[in-house]
């Protein structure tokens, strides 16, 4: 059984926001320090997994991906996106964590010690908030005429639906070198549109050569040093080098990275550093940000630079923040 929360004026000591991973670490650390918590989120237990695509593989070893000491036992060596859902949901079970799913946090009133976190569903009071609302839920847009028609999105899921299609699939990180190559692999026609000059070097290093092979020998058409200029409902305007060419396309993936929800956080009232990757406002030895007693945890943390923190080493962060807020 899960553990939820349904009083509308409930007082903690603590908040988080987001059940993610790393929100969850939060809230076992802070609860193990016999402060009481509850865990909000907007969608479901673990949400952003949700919506990672069928059988991913996660890059990291289970003991890698381990929160509250829980064992993450698999027969794989890497494990899948079913068993890592799996996994964060029995430890929030085994744990009792409260939780209040399908809650929107919309912003936090109120002063340090008696803050108020208002939502779509009511309001909770809490002396401290930590804020572990991950990268996933914003996607970085092309900005092009026609991004809102139906057969486009930024986010897939498994290619199986694609069987027959021209599918063009933009971008050159891991995400789009798998979605093209399974959407090869199940009988689409993948057309890679790359703005940079070459696939991502940060590509993993098993994924990387398998591409390149597939663009060597033709089965996928890539195109570099090129962008999107508009989409319409079976073809798509592209820049290339050679000058503007239109290529036929039945659906479009735009797997182009996320970003934090900076208007959430200004709605939290943490500030943003005026630096490139736009960092939220907050001591990197405590995780506190700018407002006293709201902490700030996971990917979230390294603003536009969604690949500074990942859940190897964001689990880490909440051992110091129960600690800080324990101490205080
Ligand atoms: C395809 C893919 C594969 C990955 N593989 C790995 C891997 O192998 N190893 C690894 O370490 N990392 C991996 N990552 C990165 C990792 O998944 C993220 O870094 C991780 O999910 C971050 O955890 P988090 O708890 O900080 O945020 P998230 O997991 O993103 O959780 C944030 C939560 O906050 C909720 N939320 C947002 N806004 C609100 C609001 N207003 N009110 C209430 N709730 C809100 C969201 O619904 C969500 O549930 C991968 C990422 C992707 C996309």
């Amino acid at each position: 059984m899960l553990t939820p929360d349904s009083s509308l004026t409930t007082a903690f000591d603590a908040v988080v926001i987001g059940a993610g991973p790393v929100g969850l670490a939060c809230a076992i650390e802070i609860q193990r320090r016999g402060l009481s918590v509850v865990v909000v989120d907007k969608g479901a237990l673990v949400n952003s997994l949700i919506g990672y695509p069928t059988n991913m593989e996660f890059f990291s070893t289970p003991e890698l991906l381990e929160i509250g000491g829980h064992p993450f036992v698999t027969a794989n060596y890497k494990p899948h996106r079913e068993e890592g859902l799996d996994y964060y949901q029995r430890v929030a079970r085994a744990e009792q964590l409260p939780l209040r799913l399908y809650e929107r946090v919309l912003r936090l009133d109120g002063e340090p010690a008696q803050y108020r976190v208002v939502t779509d569903k009511g309001e909770i009071r809490a002396r401290y908030v930590v804020v572990a609302t991950g990268f996933y839920d914003v996607p970085v847009k092309l900005n092009v005429p026609g991004e809102e028609l139906p057969h486009v999105s930024h986010y897939y899921k498994e290619p199986y639906q694609h069987a027959g299609q021209r599918v063009l699939v933009v971008g050159a990180k891991n995400s789009a070198a798998k979605a093209a190559l399974a959407l090869t692999r199940a009988g689409a026609q993948a057309t890679l549109v790359v703005r940079g000059a070459e696939v991502s070097a940060s590509v993993k290093y098993w994924i990387r050569p398998d591409l390149l092979n597939r663009i060597a020998e033709g089965r996928i058409t890539a195109h570099f040093q090129t962008t999107v200029q508009a989409i319409r409902a079976t073809e798509v305007d592209l820049l290339t080098p050679a000058g503007p060419l239109t290529v036929p396309a039945d659906y479009v993936y735009a797997l182009t990275g996320y970003r934090p929800d900076y208007a959430l956080l200004a709605a939290l009232g943490i500030g943003t550093q005026p630096d490139a990757a736009c960092t939220p406002t907050y001591n990197p030895d405590t995780f506190e940000t700018n407002r006293p007693g709201v902490y700030l945890a996971g990917t979230v943390c390294g603003g536009l630079n969604t690949s500074r923190w990942f859940i190897e080493n964001g689990r880490h962060h909440a051992r110091v923040i129960a600690g800080h807020l324990a101490g205080q």
